[in-house]
């Protein structure tokens, strides 16, 4: 099982990072950590060097972080994955989020960085990783209008706009709001299990009141399967392959069964 989507650069996993990674070998094939400040770049970088073909890195620019960037900090981005093109499987987390930003005129900069990122992505070729929160329908004029298909929804939550999703091929992955969440668990039922993949966001989403570790996509695979009756077998290898494909992973089991 592969977790596509948590921060294992967050502050509460730090003092026990190896002992977090250690534990996901048990369970998982790989892991996709996210880092979308660029604080967390450096450190994000250097897992994925030092658990290769485990640990796989997303780097990007999060919306909610609008007022810090500027023409120079995605200078210094764009720089720094074109430096590491080899170790980044990912553009993302990008996107919008007016949830948190308010203010109409972070909103239009929000707008602005979003299409100078996902022109990025595609310059460089890389898939991108989506968050989007009350913000759907300028984030997907965007991206229709970029016309890039290798996208990734994250917790993707906009029912409403599922047949736009589907129908320009996109990616979503779903995580432990499926377990509360009417929303998703229709989102689940109407999307194809080829354009699924699964996430935690750990540690910001919490399970059962406590904060997530990436071993439990397994309680969100169990979910998926329940809602789309098949077994939990084929929904691992289903979303496994997808994630595989999709990102072009080389995970150490893939190298083993290759040789
Ligand atoms: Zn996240």
């Amino acid at each position: 099982m592969i977790d596509v989507h948590c921060h294992l650069e967050h502050e509460s996993f730090k003092t026990k990072i190896e002992e977090v990674i250690e534990g996901c070998k048990i369970g998982l094939k790989a892991v996709i950590t996210c880092a979308t400040h660029p604080k967390d770049f450096d450190y994000t970088l250097n897992l994925c060097k030092r658990y290769s073909g485990f640990v796989f890195c997303s780097i990007g620019l999060h919306p909610e972080y609008i007022e810090e960037i500027d023409e120079k900090v995605l200078r210094a981005f764009i720089d720094f994955v074109e430096k590491n093109k080899e170790n980044v499987v990912s553009i993302g987390e990008i996107g919008l989020d007016y949830f948190w930003v308010n203010d109409e005129k972070l909103r239009e900069k929000q707008k602005e960085y979003f299409e100078s990122l996902v022109d990025f992505a595609k310059r460089v070729e890389k898939p991108i990783t989506i968050h989007i929160r009350e913000a759907y329908e300028d984030a997907i004029k965007i991206l229709e209008e970029k016309d890039y298909q290798m996208v990734h929804l994250h917790m993707f939550g906009g029912d409403k706009f599922l047949d736009k999703i589907l129908s320009n091929e996109w990616r979503i992955s779903v995580g432990p709001i499926l377990l509360r969440s009417k929303t998703h668990k229709k989102i689940v039922k109407k999307t194809p299990i080829e354009r699924i993949m699964l996430e935690t966001d750990a540690p910001w989403m919490k399970l059962e009141g406590k904060p997530s570790l990436p071993t439990d996509v397994i309680v969100v695979a169990k979910k998926v399967a329940e809602i789309k009756g098949m077994s939990l077998e084929e929904v691992e290898k289903v979303t496994d392959r997808n994630v595989i494909e999709f990102f072009g992973l080389k995970t150490i089991q893939l190298f083993q069964s290759n040789i």
